[in-house]
């Protein structure tokens, strides 16, 4: 358990933020560390990584009091490029054969879907499918967990995606709950991604059972990258991360648990149903679903995927310049997600450009110190370009929510409560007080 217990929500009211204590940052003292995260920062010699950088975790359990389980680092050099190391002496043809074996497994020639394609129609999913289809001659059917707001570009892509070829099941969850749900997860967690996460993940087996295909197909393994175990490079999906053994009542979604979710704030369990992980039986016993990594049979390059969907598919990058970073290609389609790198750079002192480059320093395609300048230039900057769609989004008013909304002491969402919100999550082992302003302790 993390000491956070001042920070226990009230289920029955979501109560404005208190001002921090700035004596809590100050120097000399006992510095707390949030979220379990390790109290001394050290930055991997190889990238831009720190060790404070989390690892997935099960969302059906994560409340506030969750310690995060982070990146394992070894002799000062973290795992994604130790896995990176890994990769380098792979038999690719070998594994490109194992995938041919698998196809062969499961390909059907009776006018039936064989394999499930998760995406958004970003240069990941276009590359994943595309190749299942082409080279492997599989028959995809292609899944969408629709973003909060769509960004015009990302729309864009998506539709490029299904006129290049794919048949697409596009699910849109009811958006009064989404939003109910998404205000919860920044008030609780300040995570407002984190309902999408849990139907973006649970969404693709539920719809392959239901749909009798047995086969699901991601593209690379995010969490090979922060693995304990870092010598192995799996293909199959851990169960354990999108299916669940607990009763659903007791389960947590946006940080309360959903008992409290039914009956504080009167959502029903079919509200509720698109954020429950499948029971691990059910996928485990009646039909097996065999979920797996591309990424574990083909190598992954995400500049390549650009190249590739932007020849094959029409693929367009964002028109501008991502907020918190310098690239302009990658998880471009969804308004909130500058919300979401701003909430991980408070949180972990870990945004966007540290994730951007800590990447393209392992492909080699910038030096550690040209990350240095980039990270120093974008990293945390503040979500001003969709902030005031963003903030309605989450503002729980009396119109829309006129049950829910007498919850919420403050139910317009706006900047000032924003800076509060964005305050209270900063680790004092992270941040301190410079001239008046928020400075990180530690920076690359
Ligand atoms: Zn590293």
């Amino acid at each position: 358990m993390v000491d956070f217990a001042q920070y226990k929500i009230n289920m029955n009211k979501v109560k404005i933020p208190n001002k921090v204590k700035y004596s809590d940052y100050e120097k000399n003292k006992d510095l707390k560390n949030y979220y379990g995260l390790p109290k001394q920062v050290v930055f991997c010699i190889n990238c831009s990584y720190s060790n404070q950088k989390p690892n997935s975790e099960k969302e059906y359990k994560h409340n506030i009091n969750t310690a995060k389980p982070t990146m394992d680092f070894v002799d000062d050099v973290c795992s994604a490029c130790r896995m990176h190391k890994i990769k380098k002496e792979i038999d690719w043809e070998e594994r490109k054969k194992e995938l041919h074996d698998l196809c062969n497994k499961y390909r059907k020639n009776n006018g039936e879907y064989d394999c499930i394609v998760p995406g958004s129609g970003g240069k990941d999913s276009f590359y994943a499918s595309y190749i299942l289809k082409n080279e492997f001659k599989m028959n995809p059917l292609t899944v969408t967990w629709s973003p909060h707001i769509y960004t015009d570009w990302g729309f864009k892509n998506f539709q490029s995606w299904i006129h290049s070829g794919f048949d697409n099941y596009l699910f849109t969850p009811n958006g009064k709950v989404h939003r109910l749900l998404t205000r919860l997860a920044i008030d609780n967690l300040f995570h407002p991604f984190q309902p999408f996460i849990m139907g973006q993940m649970y969404f693709p087996p539920k719809f392959a059972y239901k749909m009798n295909i047995p086969l699901v197909f991601y593209g690379e393994n995010p969490s090979e990258y922060g693995n304990k175990s870092n010598n192995k490079h799996t293909a199959e999906k851990d169960l354990s991360y999108f299916t669940s053994d607990i009763n659903r009542l007791d389960s947590f979604i946006s940080g309360v648990q959903v008992k409290d979710l039914i009956s504080n704030f009167k959502l029903s369990e079919v509200d509720l149903e698109p954020y429950f992980p499948p029971d691990r039986n059910l996928l485990n016993n009646k039909i097996s679903i065999d979920v797996r990594y591309l990424g574990y049979y083909l190598q992954w390059h995400p500049q390549e995927c650009y190249y590739y969907a932007m020849e094959k598919g029409n693929f367009k990058p964002a028109p501008e310049r991502t907020t918190g970073t310098y690239s302009k290609y990658s998880s471009i389609d969804d308004k909130i997600d500058d919300f979401h790198y701003y909430t991980t750079f408070i949180k972990f002192g870990i945004g966007r450009a540290t994730y951007d480059s800590s990447q393209e320093i392992r492909n080699d395609e910038i030096t550690r110190e040209e990350a240095k300048l980039l990270i120093k230039k974008f990293d945390g900057e503040y979500p001003e370009r969709f902030k005031n769609e963003i903030f309605k989004y989450l503002s729980i008013d009396r119109n829309d929510f006129p049950i829910q909304s007498p919850i919420f002491e403050k139910p317009i969402f706006d900047e000032e409560y924003f800076k509060l919100l964005t305050d209270k999550f900063r680790s004092p082992h992270i941040w301190k007080r410079e001239n008046n302003n928020w400075v990180l302790r530690n920076s690359i």
